[in-house]
């Protein structure tokens, strides 16, 4: 499935998707309570509206959670993924036990979930924890949301790639100039370049790790969150973005807040997001979040 084919068909495609599961499953519909659902970009929770979403242009506005419940008949819950990864973290895994965390989802966006006095923190409109679109270099490269040097267009998937692709075409010697042509370099040939020792590779996640850490440590300030867990598709490279994101965020952050925050890679994994799915599907219908800490224990 790809956000890229719009409102429209993706919503059709997404209700398919559903009805698969529980054939597959031999689940009927009217056994399901509700259905949760995570998007790349900011969602006006109460209203279940996605807003102004730099990563899924066409979905602004779009009343997911109604035009899903309408579709398949059961009610619908939708929330930012982040949110939900930060969710899942807190209900099932490396953040179990902390009322105040911080999940940061690196992908093709960099996103952040944030729990604060146990409870998800959305925030006024839903837009909370939008760290990818933090200024790390106000002249730096253009982002998708129309301002220069955020995050996300310095460190995000995407970013890692390009530089990739830029230091082969200045001429740097590296394994990853064998991928032709160079345009189809992804975050994840750096990663698997990088853990077979490519300097260049290396490089690159050091400097993606530092820029994460310099808005890491700025979050932490403002925060002090006891835990901040990494996620997401580009996380998946462990060590090699995790060691510069905590040495950055060492030198960078007040001691008593870097003493008192660790950083963790994520504990439940790519599904974090649809699990958290589930964990909101799951405290909206009870409406008790007591209630879904002690099933998941
Ligand atoms: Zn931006």
């Amino acid at each position: 499935f790809s956000v890229a084919v719009g409102p429209d068909a993706g919503l059709n495609q997404i209700a398919d998707a559903v009805r698969q599961c529980l054939a597959d499953a031999g689940i009927s519909l009217e056994r399901v309570l509700g259905v949760g659902m995570g998007v790349p970009g900011p969602v006006e929770y109460a209203e279940g509206r996605v807003v102004a979403p730099p990563i899924m242009p066409g979905w602004h506005g779009v009343a997911l959670r109604d035009r899903l419940a309408r579709e398949l008949g059961v009610p619908v819950y939708v929330d930012n993924d982040a949110n939900l990864g930060a969710l899942s973290e807190h209900c099932h895994g490396a953040g179990r036990g902390y009322a105040n965390l911080a999940y940061i989802k690196v992908g093709t966006g960099i996103g952040c979930g944030l729990i604060l006095g146990g409870q998800l923190y959305r925030g006024e409109s839903g837009s909370a924890g939008e760290i990818g679109h933090v200024t790390i270099d106000e002249n730096g490269p253009p982002c998708k949301c129309g301002s220069y040097g955020c995050l996300e267009s310095m460190a995000g998937g995407p970013a890692i790639a390009l530089r990739a692709q830029q230091a082969i075409r200045a001429g740097q010697a590296t394994s990853l100039a064998a991928i032709q042509p160079l345009e189809s370099i992804t975050a994840r040939d750096v990663a698997l370049a990088a853990q077979k020792g490519d300097k260049l590779a290396q490089q690159l996640f050091a400097e993606a790790g530092r820029h994460i850490g310099v808005a890491l440590a700025s979050l932490a300030n403002l925060l002090n969150p006891g835990l901040i867990i990494i996620g997401g598709g580009v996380a998946q490279a462990g060590r090699l973005l995790l060691d510069p994101i905590r040495k950055t965020l060492e030198q960078r952050a007040l001691q008593p807040v870097a003493q008192s925050t660790r950083v963790v890679q994520s504990v439940v994994g790519r599904d974090a997001s649809a699990l958290g799915a589930v964990d909101l599907a799951l405290q909206e219908v009870f409406q008790s979040p007591a209630l879904i800490t002690c099933a998941a224990a």
